[in-house]
């Protein structure tokens, strides 16, 4: 592939934590760098630390030594970087399962439709409400109608940011467009409390935890 090359923090296998794949096995392409500066970050060391070049063919060299995995791009914000369309191009036509995680900050007009986008809607506490790209939502809806299978996150930090995600998902319909995921920042807000918080409004949303952060709770990279 004669792309330019990525920067990447880190290559792994390992359990996919967070989406409606939850629990699959996934091989997870970190690269570096990010856009944004969330409060709650857990994943500081990617825009923190440069990362390292890699060639587009090493990390398909790398994805083809574990066959018929899954595949998730995620960062950092991987759509900064121009080099990771031809990758999602090159892992599709591998025959590859394709998630990308992206902060929803950057428009998705170049992902391919065979990549399952994992868009993130930023909530108040995250202090990056406002870089919340609204162009994305109808975006997402028309890669629906195309046959996409898309899927929104919400990050809560609190009741507040509950309620505000709440209000987003009525006033949009989002759940008729897309699987829409509630996921607790610990300690933040206790997922029990989340739990009541979903019970009550009676959303038809699903709660996440991280599964890998309950797998493997000492870990802070590579999983
Ligand atoms: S978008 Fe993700 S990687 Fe970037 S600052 Fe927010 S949580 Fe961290």
């Amino acid at each position: 592939m004669g792309s330019e090359p990525l920067r990447v923090t880190e290559l792994f296998y390992s359990i996919q934590g967070e989406s409606t794949r939850a629990g699959l096995p996934c091989l997870f392409i970190r690269l570096a760098g990010c856009n944004l500066r969330c409060t709650f970050c857990d994943a500081r060391y990617t825009w923190e630390e440069e990362g390292h070049l890699m060639a587009a063919a090493e990390i398909l060299a790398w994805v083809e030594q574990t066959p018929a995995v899954m595949v998730e791009l995620t960062g950092g914000e991987p759509l900064l970087q121009e080099g990771v369309y031809p990758l999602m191009e090159a892992l599709v036509e591998a025959g590859r399962t394709v998630l990308l995680e992206t902060n929803g900050s950057l428009l998705l007009d170049r992902v391919p439709d065979p990549v399952t986008v994992i868009m993130d809607v930023k909530c108040p506490d995250s202090g990056m409400a406002d870089r919340n790209l609204n162009d994305n939502l109808p975006f997402l809806r028309r890669r629906q109608r195309r046959g996409c299978r898309d899927e929104i996150k919400f990050v809560l930090s609190s009741e507040a940011d509950f309620h505000w995600a709440r209000r987003l998902v009525e006033q949009e319909d989002l759940t008729a467009t897309v699987p829409v995921l509630f996921s607790p920042v610990r300690p933040l807000l206790a997922p029990t409390d989340l739990a009541g918080l979903l019970l009550a409004s009676r959303l038809p949303v699903r709660m996440q935890l991280q599964l890998h952060t309950l797998l493997w709770p000492d870990r802070d990279r590579g999983v």
